[in-house]
């Protein structure tokens, strides 16, 4: 991918290195103060407070602090220095950001041509665990966007997943994971993923998700829609890219995902999609650049 000279975008945050407190954790204190009149009252009570004072001093003595993990600090991981981050890392950071930028480019102007405005998203980095207007993130999620604070979320580490345990390596597989998830930001600016979620409330299971997989495999699509304009308009792409995003989104199928896990696959458990029908509507948006190509809700079969 001929990226290097591309824009970068100002949408990007940094949160790589923050430290995630745990709300409930710091309850321990607040706990102990509640109960405290009633300690002092009874003589049971008293014997185990001062047994509890000799407790938190003694471990002190230790070195442990018994204080910390009651108020959650002493829980939380150290934190880690922006300097310490590794020149590869940094190279990936400026990456994420050309894409969304180019994103950006794409999305505004198709918008546009629909006398619609593109609500720009934020981009957050992050390493470990973050807090989203979602709930907490994890690095084990993958990359998600949350609809409620309008950001996608991505853990750089998952870069290396996709290339070692998923065997998809390459920077337009890379770039294909963000376009992916700004295709559900489009999705939520066209109030497409609202109405799914409250066909889904009315549905049972099985059918809650099959209607999951059609968002899914639309914001596929979508992704390849990017795929076309990066291609056509900006000449981004590489001998090879297509394959690798390809690659990538058959990589992250249901199908394959469960079959590595679990070794079968269950279709009604299906919340993404098959690794052909990822790649089929990649290639949908990508070929025709058309949104209209990308309505896998009316599409059957799928
Ligand atoms: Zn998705």
């Amino acid at each position: 991918m001929r990226w290097k000279s591309g824009r970068r975008s100002s949408n990007v945050e940094d949160r790589r290195g923050e430290t995630v407190r745990h709300a409930s954790t710091g309850g321990g204190l607040l706990l102990l103060l509640r109960f405290l009149p009633g300690l002092l009252r009874s003589r049971k009570g008293r014997g185990l407070l001062i047994g509890g004072v000799i407790l938190f001093f003694g471990a002190r003595l230790l070195g442990i602090d018994l204080l910390g993990l009651l108020t959650g600090q002493g829980v939380a991981p150290p934190p880690q220095e922006p300097a310490a981050l590794s020149q590869q890392d940094q190279e990936l950071a400026d990456f994420v950001s050309v894409v969304l930028g180019d994103t950006e480019t794409t999305w505004n102007k198709r918008f546009q041509a629909q006398g619609k405005r593109y609500e720009e998203p934020v981009l957050v980095l992050f390493s470990g665990a973050v807090n989203t207007g979602c709930g907490l993130g994890q690095a084990a999620m993958g990359p998600f966007y949350c609809p409620l604070d309008r950001k996608v979320y991505i853990d750089l580490s998952f870069y290396r997943d996709l290339k070692t345990r998923h065997g998809a390596p390459g920077d337009f597989a890379q770039a294909y994971v963000i376009a992916h998830e700004i295709g559900h930001h489009v999705q939520n600016l066209l109030g497409i993923s609202d109405r799914v979620r409250q066909l889904q409330q009315a549905a049972g299971k099985a059918e809650a998700n099959a209607l999951s997989v059609r968002l899914e495999l639309q914001a596929d699509c979508l992704a390849g829609i990017w795929g076309h304009d990066a291609n056509m308009d900006r000449q981004m792409l590489e001998q090879g890219d297509l394959d690798e995003a390809l690659n990538a989104a058959a990589a992250i199928g249901d199908d394959r995902l469960q079959k590595q896990a679990q070794g079968y696959a269950v279709p009604e458990s299906f919340t993404h999609g098959t690794s052909a029908q990822r790649h089929r509507w990649f290639l949908a948006g990508f070929d025709g650049g058309e949104v209209s190509a990308c309505d896998t809700f009316s599409a059957d079969p799928l």
